[in-house]
């Protein structure tokens, strides 16, 4: 690829690091990570979305293969006994996981690539991947997030009651992340999600070796 068009796909940037960038992104359901992800995205050239596999059951409007992929239990366990998955977690009662294959060739590729996850699998990526960036996103207040959940009207008493607990205790340990975001308003919240990614494509230390030879090339 040409100098020229390694800078367009990285979105303007002038630097190109050697491998994608790993991307974690955490935060309460009903937080707004979709949202503000997919608003973030657009303009910062290739990256790739991360699609879970889940066991959980399909909501309105969710579509396979985009949202999620929908299995059932036992092509989980399948997935699982084939080490197939990054990371996986059980989170109020369904399986969750990352699917290894499509994220290993994405960053082989030199492309970025997003999981939203929750919090045991972002450790167990962060374990696992070092190198990867750790970006929380959080509500603005525990209240505003159950005001959220209420009005999504996707699960029940029970079921929120679970998911607030979940997010308060992703709330004690933010300081694990490299980052946070807080989704106060939607529009800063996008443009800090974004301000994250161009700061860590331009880090110097994932500067690809053929990148530092353009740089001290004399003619
Ligand atoms: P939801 O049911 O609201 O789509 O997701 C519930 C929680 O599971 C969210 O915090 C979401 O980020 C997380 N989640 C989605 N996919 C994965 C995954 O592949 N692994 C893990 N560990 N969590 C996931």
């Amino acid at each position: 690829m040409s100098r020229q068009l390694d800078v367009a796909a990285r979105g303007g940037s002038r630097v190109r690091p050697a491998d994608g960038i790993l991307f974690v992104v955490t935060g309460a359901s009903g937080v707004g990570k979709g949202t503000i992800r997919q608003a973030a995205v657009t303009g910062l050239g290739d990256i790739h979305f991360s699609v879970s596999a889940t066991t959980r059951a399909r909501r309105e409007g969710e579509v396979d293969g985009v949202h999620y992929h929908f299995v059932e239990i036992a092509e989980f366990r399948r997935m699982l006994a084939r080490d197939e998955l990054l990371e996986h977690a059980e989170y109020v009662g369904d399986h969750y996981g990352t699917p290894a294959g499509a994220v290993d060739e994405a960053l082989a590729a030199g492309r970025d690539v997003i999981l939203e996850i929750e919090i045991d699998g972002a450790r167990q990526v962060k374990a696992k991947r070092p190198d990867a960036v750790m970006l929380f996103i959080a509500p603005p207040s525990l209240v505003e997030l159950e005001r959220r959940l209420k009005g999504r009207g996707t699960d029940d008493e029970e079921k929120i009651a679970r998911r607030l607990e979940r997010a308060r205790e992703e709330l004690r340990v933010v300081r694990e992340f490299d980052y946070v975001v807080v989704n106060d308003s939607l529009h800063d919240a996008v443009t800090s999600f974004q301000a994250v990614i161009r700061a860590e494509r331009l880090r110097a230390r994932r500067l690809s070796d053929a990148f530092v030879a353009e740089l001290l090339r004399e003619s």
